[in-house]
């Protein structure tokens, strides 16, 4: 029988999972995910397998792949990809975008944001400092328990689910606000509420929700005068969401107990970011680098889920 190829482009890290996958009848070909590497390649390959999204496959670039019968991401989105061009040939583009089971499975974000939360509540930013500094002083960090506490969800979709799991099993009691999740797909560890209640009563508010110009300040200075003093603010989901004088000033004035983010307004420019500059004087600021959805174990997980859709593909 003949040995097709697949052009895999991602991680090198990833192509023992693409490889094991495809299984017998397939060579892999992996190379570095630059165009002048990729495009050499073209006109031999029977399937891509794009994880990468660094060489943009246009009209041109496509008409070289003479061979060419699917195209499988590893990612959401595929904008780099000319999909008109493909839908001329009839060669499918199958991204993850809408795939349930495979995003379901994907924890990085949320563990992330757990972690943040989990940090913030016990100033774990200020306390490693103070030993880096050499003193051992256990009564300048009161830690707030998260058993028995309030978690607040904006947005329950994906990520605020499995936040609500770790938070049942921490033993808190989670309150979510979401108006566009279907009452069907509620689930049954959070309760639903509105967002007022929710900013009212929850002692530890989490931000899970897509940036669009209805989300773009959703926490604003409303928001910030209605969340209860001392609560942590967590937000892995996009700087913006967060309206930047009204949390600058709800962290300066004590009100907020603690900010933990993956993400920036501007980022990756963060030297303009006032939040950035907070943090480079007060230790209730936590700043990862939007690393949240970054896990070789996630990528392995989405890779392997899309080498079984073009193994499959073909073996019809
Ligand atoms: P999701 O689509 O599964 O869930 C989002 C939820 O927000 C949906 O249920 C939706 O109904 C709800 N929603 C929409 N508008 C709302 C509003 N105005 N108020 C309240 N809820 C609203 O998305 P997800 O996978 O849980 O991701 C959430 C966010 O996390 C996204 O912004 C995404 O970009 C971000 N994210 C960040 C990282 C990272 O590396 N930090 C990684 C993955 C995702």
């Amino acid at each position: 029988s003949t040995v097709l190829s697949a052009l895999y482009l991602g991680p090198a890290s990833g192509t023992a999972a693409v490889t094991t996958t495809l299984g017998a009848g397939w060579q892999v070909l992996a190379p570095e995910t630059t165009p002048a590497a990729v495009l050499p390649l073209l006109p031999q390959v029977h399937a891509i397998l794009d994880a990468s999204m660094k060489v943009p496959l246009r009209q041109a670039e496509l008409d070289t792949a003479v061979h060419l019968k699917l195209i499988a991401t590893a990612t959401t989105g595929a904008d780099h990809i000319d999909s008109k061009a493909l839908a001329a040939r009839s060669i499918p583009l199958l991204t993850l975008k809408g795939q349930k089971q495979v995003l379901n499975e994907l924890t990085p974000a949320a563990e992330l944001s757990w972690m943040l939360l989990m940090a913030c509540a016990r100033h774990l930013r200020a306390a490693n400092r103070h030993v880096e500094a050499g003193l051992w002083d256990r009564e300048k960090f009161p830690g707030m328990l998260l058993k028995g506490r309030i978690l607040g969800l904006i947005g329950c979709g994906r990520i605020g689910q499995w936040m609500s799991r770790y938070a049942t099993a921490f033993g808190m009691r989670v309150i979510g606000y979401d108006p566009y999740l279907p009452e069907t797909e509620w689930p049954a560890t959070i309760e639903r509420t509105d967002l007022d209640t929710l900013l009212q009563n929850a002692h530890a508010v989490s931000i899970h929700v897509h940036l669009s110009d209805e989300t773009r300040g959703l926490v604003g200075p409303r928001e910030f005068t209605l969340i209860r003093p001392g609560t942590i603010l967590i937000n892995t989901s996009r700087g913006a969401i967060c309206d930047e004088d009204a949390l600058l000033q709800a962290l300066e004035s004590g009100h907020l107990g603690g900010y933990g983010t993956d993400v920036l307004e501007g980022e990756p420019a963060i030297q303009t970011s006032r939040i950035w500059q907070y943090a480079q004087k007060h230790d209730n600021c936590l700043i990862t680098p939007h690393i949240g959805g970054f896990s070789p174990d996630a990528v392995d997980i989405v890779l392997k889920f899309a080498a079984t859709r073009i193994r499959d593909f073909f073996a019809t």
